[in-house]
């Protein structure tokens, strides 16, 4: 369908898009690693429930922990090989997390029968019996997003990729573009939606041309401005309609879903295959060869630069995601997950390393935050150790950390840091 335009929202920053650096890299399979640590906790709910044991011969795509609750997931075997250890470690999160390690020496599979024509509900049995998450970064359980409360009618594909450095969608949508649309038709099927839009950044224009040709897909062209990936933002942009603090976009209509979940629920229903593997993005200009790889989840970070030619330059920073969402790691030992956007190593330049200086009550980062909060207020009481009033006076739990507030803070304040450990705080508590 012919592109249209979308709205422009309240809000939000213009980062340098550095996209450059990898968007001409067609994407490649990384090499099988050796050995592979795949964390249990793979969802925004609680860690999956280890099930197997030291010594034990597993398959790639076999189940090697189950999911704990709702919004938990299954969690599956990224080689065929034998589990080696299970161990405790510091997750890339900063949270102690479970890593079942496997070493790879086998060749075997696991596929569940793959469906031609599913009805709505072997679609979403399927999307949870493949463990799919919100792979945009939430990994919110995707078969809980198609069971909504209330009444949807549209379908929104998240194609925005508005983080800098990040071009894996991109990839993706150029690369698998009918995968894609294959995953977004079975998703609408199991919503019971016919309408069916994406939304792509207009610094994009092979991707919208991509789409065009599919008479069932509306193609919307979004404004160049981060962060319009966020579920409100992009439904706003795509639909007009706004989502008030504390609503979902289902009690609005609308479903947002990303271009890479709906690759992966495209396999996951015509292949069979569970979601232990992902494109992600290596960039930042101290790593020697930007790229995009499809990568198995658990698969080390230092496996990962070493494939992209090691350090360029000794990098000032580590990130484990996008540079506004991602989280800093102090080392290469650590393992991707489902959720695993990007590895980017930053130059000194990059990595904007001024140190914090005190707050100017400038305001501009209540000014660009697209959920109106006053991050000022969360740092201000969570610095102080109050994270009760952190949370009151900064509304923390509407926050969806886009980073948009520190990005443009003139005094550095490590405001991302504050929210999160006010979040903590909170979950904690309760
Ligand atoms: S307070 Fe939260 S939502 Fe607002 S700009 Fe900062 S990170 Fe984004
Ligand atoms: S942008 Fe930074 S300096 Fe300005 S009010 Fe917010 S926290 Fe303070």
């Amino acid at each position: 369908m012919k592109a249209v335009k979308g709205k422009y929202y309240f809000g939000g920053v213009h980062p340098k898009g550095k996209k450059e650096l990898s968007a001409n890299a067609p994407i490649e399979v990384l090499p099988t690693p050796e050995v592979v640590a795949v964390s249990t906790s793979q969802s925004i709910g609680k860690p999956a429930v280890v099930a197997v044991s030291v010594g034990q011969k597993v398959k790639e795509g076999e189940l090697i922990a189950k999911a704990d609750g709702a919004v938990s997931s299954d969690v599956f075997a990224s080689v065929a090989g034998t589990v080696s250890e299970i161990k405790e470690q510091t997750g890339a999160s900063g949270a102690k997390e479970t890593f079942i390690v496997i070493k790879a020496d086998g060749e075997d599979k696991f596929r569940f029968p793959a469906l031609s024509s599913p009805t709505a509900e072997e679609i979403k049995a399927r999307v949870r019996d493949c463990g799919i998450v919100g792979l945009g970064g939430a990994g919110f359980p995707t078969a809980v997003k198609l069971a909504p409360k209330t009444t949807v009618d549209t379908l929104i594909v998240n194609g925005a990729e508005c983080e800098p450095y990040l071009t894996c969608d991109y990839r993706l949508m150029i690369e698998k573009t009918d995968e894609i649309v294959r995953g977004a038709r079975l998703i609408a099927k199991a919503l019971g939606v016919t309408n069916i839009a994406i939304g792509i950044e207009k610094n994009k224009p092979d991707a919208i041309a991509a789409f065009e040709p599919y008479e069932d897909i509306k193609v919307v062209v979004l404004g160049k401005k981060y962060p319009l990936g966020g579920e409100r933002q992009l439904a706003y942009s795509v639909t007009g309609r706004k989502i008030p603090q504390g609503k979902i976009p289902a009690e609005y209509g609308v479903v947002v879903q990303n271009v890479a979940t709906c690759f992966a629920v495209c396999e996951a229903v015509e292949l069979g295959k569970p979601l232990y593997e992902k494109v992600i993005t290596v960039s930042g200009t101290a790593v020697k060869e930007p790229k995009n790889l499809l990568v198995r989840v658990g698969t080390a970070v230092k496996d990962i630069v070493d494939y992209c030619g090691g350090e360029a330059a000794n990098p000032k920073k580590v990130v484990q995601g996008g540079p506004m969402t991602g989280v800093a790691i102090a080392s290469y030992d650590n393992y991707t997950h489902k959720t695993t956007s990007g590895i980017l190593l930053l130059s000194e330049k990059e990595a904007a390393a001024d140190e914090p200086t005190p707050c100017l009550n400038c305001g501009k980062c209540a000014d660009v935050c697209p959920m109106h909060l006053m991050p000022m207020n969360t740092a201000f009481y969570s610095a102080a150790g109050d994270f009760e009033a952190a949370a009151k006076y900064g509304n923390v739990n509407a926050c969806i950390e886009c980073g948009a507030c520190e990005y443009i803070c003139p005094a550095k304040r490590p405001l991302i840091q504050a929210i999160r450990k006010t979040k903590a705080a909170l979950r904690q508590k309760s």
